[in-house]
């Protein structure tokens, strides 16, 4: 029928997708839908609330893909968790807004990407941002920025809790992270990003709930009447014109709905924003990827992109726990993010030197691990930069979590760019199946070793004057499991038995030039097609410093910019 046609059409109601539906919907002469394999989550309150981290986990709204075995890290599977519902996994995740080292957003540029660099994004993230200013109350709390890195105007709420945590906690922090080098960064949103902060979350603070991407670019336009949303229904694939010799054009895309198997029809564009686990097995389903891999599954080939699927890239958490001797009370959002040498001291040279001369042989691995769908020389221009900006540039080389609350003082971290690579494949013709996940996890010996490092550097920290004083027993790992003197082994067994997924996996459908072994070029198009763009957490081609939702808005802002010009004239 009719409602079945649109000039746009959209997979995946999430993070990305629903900034690129507001501001397209905004051309009032063009038709979008969303397709979007969740319901609307606005009244659940494990989405609404701020203090409910984890409520939905293993509820009907998380995808909570499995992985393969992961043999480099203990042989089990993980969890990856991902957000199914109308808002994507904004709905579901830890809501911390911070967004990338300078350096890291201009490597886009310098990797062929024209257009892509920190000045360029940068009026994006404050495009999407209405900053609130904190109150006094919160500023007493250590709520603390500069006016010039936010913006006040857009749909995404930016700020901090409500509750905040009681405001003896800074000073402490800071007296003991600054022993340790680390020095206090007013507000780590303006590219610079190493530091001990009290980071803004994406919190109505007002209403006192989540701001996630329905909330803010959804629900409020949800009545412009070329905006359509198709939830509770699932993309299979692509479907693609007459073959007329030059790039594939996408006229629309076949859904399973509440009423089966039909096809939405798209008359300008088919945009997949399906996450980094889902929109390369939906290329995948379409015909888009390794020869290799769709052959073995029966789906004919519509263009040859090996490496579809590739470079995937996530990192792993681990978490320290001690008994409080304060009770605390609000919603905490202290980070310190140390650099290497920070995290190194004096062994830092030593380390650096150690990766640099494996970065040929992991680079090596990494493409035969892809049966050759990457290519060597490519693999290790990308860990070349990673190297250079850990022990160069010295971005920030782990995110260490602080949490007082109630009678207990946790830590949550994560080395920030890990070298290893994994994939994701689809393992079956059907599209409903779940693809085979494999983020190869510690793959390469440094991100073991960065794994035990922060670790040992955050046992220091709880040991150092003044954070000493707040802190009784180490639940976590506890000495009798980790003695004081443990040695690396020890260390790392621990690790590999309590680590889990960070959540934050990107890559999988890079934006890099085609040489280079991406998938997108800087418009986002899929190579070889004529109306197909991929903007989510896909197509970010390095791991970031920040957590990802401030950037994936920001790129989903771009992305929208982008489109639009070539539309209105
Ligand atoms: P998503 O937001 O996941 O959107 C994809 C959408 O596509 C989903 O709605 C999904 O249901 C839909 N979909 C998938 N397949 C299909 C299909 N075949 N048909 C139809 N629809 C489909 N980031 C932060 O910035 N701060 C944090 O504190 C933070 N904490 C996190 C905690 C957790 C537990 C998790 C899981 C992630 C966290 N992240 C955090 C990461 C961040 O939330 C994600 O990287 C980001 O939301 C991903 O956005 P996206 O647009 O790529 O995909």
């Amino acid at each position: 029928g009719s409602d079945s046609h649109y000039d746009f059409v959209i997979v995946g109601g999430g993070t990305s997708g629903l900034v690129v539906a507001n501001r397209l919907s905004e051309l009032g002469d063009v038709s979008v839908a969303v397709i979007e394999a969740g319901d609307s989550v606005l009244n659940n309150h494990n989405v609404s609330t701020t203090t409910g981290y984890g409520l939905s986990f293993g509820t009907a709204i998380d995808w909570a893909y499995q992985t393969e075995d992961q043999i480099y890290a203990g042989g089990s599977k993980q969890t990856m968790r991902a957000g199914k519902a109308i808002g994507g996994t904004s709905t579901i995740n830890g809501m911390s807004y911070t967004r990338a080292q300078k350096v890291q957003i201009d490597s886009w540029e310098k990797f062929g990407n024209k257009g892509w660099n920190w000045d360029s994004l940068f009026p994006y993230y404050l495009k999407s941002e209405q900053f609130q200013v904190p109150t006094a109350d919160q500023a007493a709390r250590g709520a603390d920025y500069y006016k010039s890195y936010h913006g006040e105007h857009g749909p995404l709420k930016v700020g901090w809790p409500k509750f905040m945590t009681n405001s003896s906690v800074l000073p402490i922090l800071d007296q003991t992270f600054q022993q340790l080098g680390v020095s206090y960064n007013r507000d780590i949103n303006g590219g610079s990003m190493v530091g001990l902060t009290v980071h803004p979350d994406t919190i109505d603070r007002e209403a006192n709930v989540r701001h996630d991407a329905a909330r803010a670019y959804f629900w409020p336009y949800e009545n412009r009447s070329n905006l359509k949303i198709i939830s509770n229904t699932y993309a299979n694939k692509i479907v693609w014109g007459e073959d007329s010799g030059g790039d594939a054009v996408a006229v629309g895309v076949e859904v399973r709905g509440v009423e089966g198997v039909e096809t939405i029809y798209a008359s300008k564009e088919v945009i997949l924003s399906a996450g980094s686990l889902k929109s390369p097995a939906i290329l995948e389903h379409s015909g888009i990827g390794n020869p290799d891999i769709l052959k073995k599954h029966g789906i004919s080939l519509k263009v040859n992109i090996s490496s579809v699927g590739e470079n995937l890239q996530d990192q792993t958490n681990n978490g320290l726990f001690y008994e409080g001797k304060e009770f605390w009370l609000g919603l905490p959002t202290f980070s310190a993010l140390p650099s290497a040498e920070q995290i190194y001291g004096d062994d830092s040279s030593t380390v650096a030197s150690r990766v640099s001369s494996n970065l040929a042989d992991y680079a090596k691995n990494v493409s035969v691990a892809s049966n050759g769908a990457v290519q060597e020389a490519n693999v290790l221009a990308a860990l070349q930069l990673q190297y250079d900006l850990v022990f160069k540039s010295h971005v920030p080389f782990a995110e260490i979590v602080l949490i007082p609350i109630g009678h207990s003082f946790s830590s949550e971290y994560w080395p920030l760019l890990p070298f290893s690579r994994g994939s994701v494949h689809i393992q079956s013709p059907d599209p409903s199946e779940a693809p085979a996940i494999n983020p190869n996890y510690f793959m390469f010996a440094p991100d073991l070793d960065a794994q035990v490092g922060v670790a040992r550097f955050i046992r220091k920290a709880f040991e150092t004057s003044p954070l000493n004083h707040l802190v009784g027993e180490e639940y976590a790992p506890g000495f009798e499991h980790v003695p004081e003197d443990a040695s690396d082994s020890v260390w790392q067994s621990w690790v590999r038995s309590n680590y889990r997924s960070n959540f934050h996996p990107v890559g999988t459908v890079s934006m890099l030039s085609r040489d280079k072994g991406g998938a997108v070029g800087p418009d986002l198009k899929v190579y070889g097609t004529k109306n197909v763009r991929v903007i989510d957490a896909s197509v970010v081609p390095f791991q970031l410093c920040g957590h990802l939702t401030s950037t994936l808005y920001a790129i989903a802002e771009r992305a929208s910019d982008l489109i639009k010009k070539r539309y209105v004239f």
